[in-house]
């Protein structure tokens, strides 16, 4: 049965009772972890968000009925214990914040009784994730994840404060906004008063911060829920959080040198690491052709090398082929793996397929220096030699190759490298490598669209130098961009943005619009660019990939209270759902799709 607080008021939080509490009264509240019956000694762990903390009840203390009070408790049962806080009798507990002190308990209270939970409320449990996910309320009460929740707003306090230090305004934007697709898909709100129209969530707020700065703000920032109807592949979530910001009268430099400074402050003092500044910049081009990624993982080496010139005339068809298509042949050298058993490169042969690769040719260096290979029967003793030179072989090393389209060898030995590195223990989670990623390519080709379309969006600035060839050559023309990566994973981007019509127009040309569509869509940006525009630039953080980085997690959900699954449902809640037809008849919407059987 529940009792009432009423007459007993919290004095501290578990592990916020300290040694010079000592033969003082206090009173703690929380969930009881465990209960252990010593006879007429009952000890229970007693857990709030700070930890833990041992209550002692003595029958001495507490008499019979507080005896058997104590003995009806069981996990998850919230309690309010008042007592004396005293140095432990017994072996203190290392594991515990407090382990060297108890409560003797003077009075229990009962607050609530508890079913016994479907997974054990502890740390690095082994449930399934539908479970966890089914139960998140209890799922959070495990310390790994209050752990996070507290880092994150730990994080988000620490850029409130640099923010303002630094002059940014903290403003809101909406997220009842006009759809304008461009990049991903937009989640769309149907609206009542005006039937057959809808609003869409903002997939990010860049219009709205651009028009801040049209409108004179100068400096602003946001953390800012985001939403994208994507088909989730790999660790992303159909909302999310930015720490967004914009900055007038600034160029790239300006922009990067906050940021490093952010970075620093917010990885210092939420988990008290130092960044060294600065932060090293590389241009798209080199992270490309160095480490095949634009967000190279630079805790390890194992770099790309290009040897399409040694190879160019061999007898391997395979790279011959490839190069008279116009792709190239690169390697890596796995450096001492050349032992690798047979079975675990076919692995990686299996892997590099799943990239999209025919294959890969691989090459080990045996320690007497002869050759082990795939495909060293079709090139000359001398062609050997030389590609062994220039992929830095030695012996027990080996090298892996592969031929193609170059974008595509990019990307499967950009893969590999990371694949094997994982694989021989190199990624370690502690060790922080940031990266500056400078000088994107304006547009990219899309071959879904088959058309150009932005690598960043719309409003990125091509690069000065690159101006004059906007119009022969878009595709080699190079934008004012620039990504922040962290140990091979993208957690902001941004760009200087365009602020000069006849350049914004051009852009629009090449991107496929009409001067109509633009006018349409964003036709209240163009506006307001007549008016006055300051030059600007600007920002994005995925707060969650930032915070699961910091947290050293391997996904996102462990950083997000309410994190939805892959097919974008809640499995707590039952979000999405169907409506009352009633709701439905207000917003003049019929449904066309059968609803799915459970
Ligand atoms: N709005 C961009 C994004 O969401 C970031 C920026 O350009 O500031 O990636």
């Amino acid at each position: 049965m529940a009792e009432s607080m009423r007459g007993m008021k919290r004095s501290h939080r578990c592990t916020e009772v300290t040694r010079a509490d000592i033969g003082q009264t206090v009173t703690v509240m929380g969930w009881v972890q465990k209960r252990r019956n010593l006879g007429n000694l009952i000890f229970i762990d007693l857990r709030d968000r700070s930890g833990l903390l041992q209550i002692v009840f003595d029958s001495a203390d507490v008499g019979d009925a507080g005896m058997e009070k104590a003995a009806s408790l069981r996990s998850e049962y919230v309690i309010a214990v008042s007592g004396i806080v005293e140095k432990r009798g017994g072996a203190v507990n290392e594991n515990l914040a407090t382990g060297e002190l108890e409560i003797q308990a003077k009075e229990l209270r009962i607050l609530s009784e508890a079913q016994t939970p479907p997974f054990p409320i502890e740390e690095n449990i082994q449930t399934r994730d539908e479970l966890r996910l089914k139960y998140r309320y209890l799922d959070l009460r495990r310390p790994n994840l209050q752990r996070n929740l507290m880092l994150r707003s730990h994080v988000a306090t620490e850029v409130r404060k640099f923010m303002a230090q630094e002059g940014f305004l903290e403003i809101e934007t909406p997220v009842l906004v006009k759809s304008t697709p461009e990049g991903a898909r937009d989640y769309l709100v149907p609206s009542r008063i005006h039937p057959g129209s809808f609003y869409a969530l903002p997939q990010s707020p860049q219009l709205f911060k651009q028009l801040l700065m049209c409108s004179g703000y100068d400096r602003y920032f946001q953390i800012a829920k985001c939403f994208r109807d994507e088909d989730l592949r790999a660790d992303r979530q159909p909302e999310f959080t930015q720490i967004d910001m914009e900055l007038s009268f600034v160029d790239i430099d300006d922009v990067i040198d906050v940021n490093e400074r952010l970075l620093a402050h917010i990885f210092k003092e939420a988990i008290g690491v130092e960044v060294p500044l600065p932060i090293p910049r590389m241009t798209w081009q080199e992270a490309m052709d160095r480490y095949g990624s634009d967000k190279p993982d630079t805790r390890f080496g194992m770099e790309l090398h290009d040897v399409s010139e040694i190879v160019k005339d061999c007898g391997f068809g395979v790279f011959t082929g490839a190069l008279a298509a116009g792709g190239s042949v690169r390697g890596i050298n796995a450096k001492g793996q050349g032992g690798m058993p047979r079975k675990k490169i076919d692995a990686l042969v299996e892997f590099a397929k799943g990239y999209g690769a025919k294959g890969l040719a691989y090459l080990c260096v045996n320690p007497d220096g002869s050759y082990k290979s795939s495909f060293a029967k079709f090139l000359t003793e001398e062609e050997l030699h030389a590609l062994v030179e220039a992929m830095e072989g030695e012996p027990g090393d080996l090298l892996l190759f592969a031929a193609d389209r170059t974008k595509l060898v990019w990307e499967v030995l950009g893969a590999l490298r990371l694949e094997i590195a994982k694989n021989l223990g190199l990624l370690k989670k502690d060790e922080y490598k940031f990266l500056w990623i400078t000088e994107f390519p304006l547009f990219e080709w899309s071959d879904e669209q088959n058309r150009l379309v932005a690598m960043h969006h719309p409003f990125t600035m091509p690069m000065e130098e690159d101006l004059d060839r906007l119009d022969t050559d878009p595709a080699s023309v190079r934008a004012k961009a620039y990504d922040i990566t962290l140990n091979g994973n993208e957690i902001g981007g941004g760009s200087v943005r365009i602020f000069q019509d006849d350049i914004q127009e051009k852009m629009f040309e090449i991107l496929g619009f009409t001067k109509e569509e633009a006018q349409e869509r964003f036709g209240f940006l163009l506006d307001a660019f007549k008016y006055g525009v300051p030059p600007h630039a600007g920002l994005a953080y995925g707060l969650d990939r930032l915070i699961m980085l910091m947290a050293q997690e391997d996904s996102i959900r462990e950083v997000i209270a309410f994190p939805k699954v892959k097919d974008a449902s809640c499995l707590m809640s039952g979000a999405p759902d169907v409506v009352d037809e009633k709701q439905l008849e207000e917003l003049s919407i019929a449904v066309r799709a059968e609803q799915e059987e459970a």
